[in-house]
């Protein structure tokens, strides 16, 4: 079968390799679509990040470069190991794409797993990837979905997923006001999640395209330009000059932080989604004197079936965000190119690794 797999520094190849043995416990699923986040990118310009190198073995997974990249995707089951008998061939699902110890705590009341040692994601540091043709994923990690929604759309579950535990992070309600910071992938998803939840919803981004997509998918209720307008004093305008309930750092660039603490009202949330390799700078008094809340969150724990039941339920439709679909050969050229020389105008670029689809 074919894959894409990650050697290095601006190294990906497409490689043929074995199919996957779909062992005890696990469950082999034929890949429908792959997203590319920008976790590949920085791992491809940047990297190895995620990635283990080809000299050091990750602690769990214990593989080395090159990896199988991809870890938002879905398919459908061709195959079931030894013991699981609550999913079968033909279902259609999605992958929270885990690699965890095997002694922590990962059952449905864990609030903590994704912050374990060595936490790592399949996809980025081994046991295959959505950018190949097939896998086989632990039973734990394979969340079923309903035939209704389609699997182009429910490639993006994953990365809503990371916008659904940010919002639930921010302890945003109905009836809220939020202000999220850049409308990447992520900023949108987000946003998502909270208009889903019935929270206002004010988007601060610079490039137009973007924009236009959150006003025009719906997930905005106000687009705002941080260039023309006083996103702060806007927000406060909205607010009948109290400001708003939660704020959501989308962009890791520190003059959008400095919008959201002061978009923020007194006692408000701001969650940081963003992956920053920098130290930004804090305006702790305003932190002090407005006694803000400042959160991190990480990825998502327990948030799948949740965040499916969104979808399925038809209160969130991922159609929109979706920008382009191609093939495994077109991945760096067509993918990867376009989303790091002109990333405003595409959302979410899908891989078809077989070509079906297409
Ligand atoms: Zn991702």
């Amino acid at each position: 079968m074919k894959a894409a797999r990650y050697y290095g520094q601006r190294d990906i190849r497409i490689d043929d390799l074995p199919e996957p043995q779909v062992g005890p416990g696990t469950v082999g699923i034929e890949v429908a679509w792959c997203g590319i986040c920008g976790t590949d990118l920085h791992e491809y310009l940047e990297g190895p990040i995620f990635c283990p190198t080809h000299d050091t073995p990750h602690p769990i997974s214990g593989e080395t470069s090159p990896i199988t990249l991809g870890h938002e995707f879905s398919g459908v089951v061709y195959a079931v190991g030894e013991g699981v008998a609550d999913i079968a061939v033909g279902q259609h699902v999605v992958v929270e794409p885990y690699i965890i110890r095997d002694e922590v705590d990962t059952g449905p009341h864990s609030t903590d797993y994704h912050l374990s040692r060595d936490m790592n994601f399949i996809g980025l540091a081994g046991r295959g990837g959505g950018l190949g043709e097939k896998i086989a994923v632990q039973r734990r990690w394979v969340h079923p979905i309903a035939d209704s929604v389609p699997l182009d759309q429910a490639a993006l579950i994953e990365p809503l997923s990371v916008g659904y535990h940010a919002v639930q992070r921010s302890g945003a309600k109905a009836g809220d006001v939020a202000v999220v910071g850049g409308a990447g992938p992520i900023g949108l998803l987000t946003s998502a999640v909270l208009k889903a939840l019935g929270v206002t919803v004010v988007i601060s981004e610079v490039s137009d395209l973007r924009r236009r997509k959150a006003t025009e998918s719906g997930v905005a209720d106000h687009a705002l330009d941080p260039r023309t307008a006083d996103v702060a004093a806007e927000v406060r305008r909205l607010t009948g000059g109290r400001g708003a309930d939660v704020a959501f750092e989308c962009t890791s660039v520190q003059v959008v932080l400095d919008t959201l603490m002061d978009a923020l009202r007194p006692t408000g949330v701001l969650v940081v989604v963003s992956i920053w390799g920098k130290r930004a700078e804090f305006d702790m008094h305003k932190l002090v004197m407005k006694e803000i809340d400042l959160r991190g969150t990480i990825a998502y724990v327990n948030s799948h079936p949740a965040t499916i039941e969104l979808v399925e339920s038809g209160k969130i439709d991922l159609e929109p965000f979706i920008t382009g679909r191609i093939g495994l050969d077109g991945l760096v050229d067509e993918g990867f190119d376009t989303l790091i020389n002109h990333n405003d105008s595409a959302v979410k670029i899908l891989v078809s690794p077989s070509g079906k689809g297409l």
